[in-house]
């Protein structure tokens, strides 16, 4: 995407999914990073390694409903848990917008737009 093919809808799902993954639900985060399950009885260490860690971080997460999500193809599944953010939780995003151009910054904490080159440092 460039300034001028520039879509706000598109910039801005793809910044909730990069900077905001914490307002999504523990299964939704668990169905999104990644593109197989991460269940408790994989058969891989490294799998259970990562689905300990994913449930201290996020908090329990049923089996059966991970593999159910995957039911669902990986771009649905991402754009689904960014609805819902931007439907119930918009209030909890911070949305660094140029004052310039309106545009959205690349990160929450940017001091320069992207798009215009404006600096607010
Ligand atoms: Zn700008």
């Amino acid at each position: 995407m460039t300034a001028d093919t520039y879509d706000d809808d598109v910039a801005l799902r793809a910044y909730v999914l990069r900077h905001f993954p914490h307002l999504m639900t523990p299964l939704e985060r668990r169905v999104t990073e990644y593109i197989a399950p991460i269940v408790s009885d994989a058969e891989d260490s490294k799998l259970l390694k990562l689905h300990e860690f994913l449930e201290e971080r996020d908090g329990h997460v049923v089996d059966a409903d991970v593999i159910s999500a995957f039911q669902t193809p990986y771009d649905d599944r991402i754009a689904n848990a960014v609805d819902r953010v931007l439907e119930t939780r918009r209030g909890e995003l911070i949305e660094n917008r140029c004052s310039q151009c309106q545009r959205l910054a690349r990160t929450p904490v940017a001091k320069q737009c992207l798009w215009c080159g404006h600096d607010w440092h």
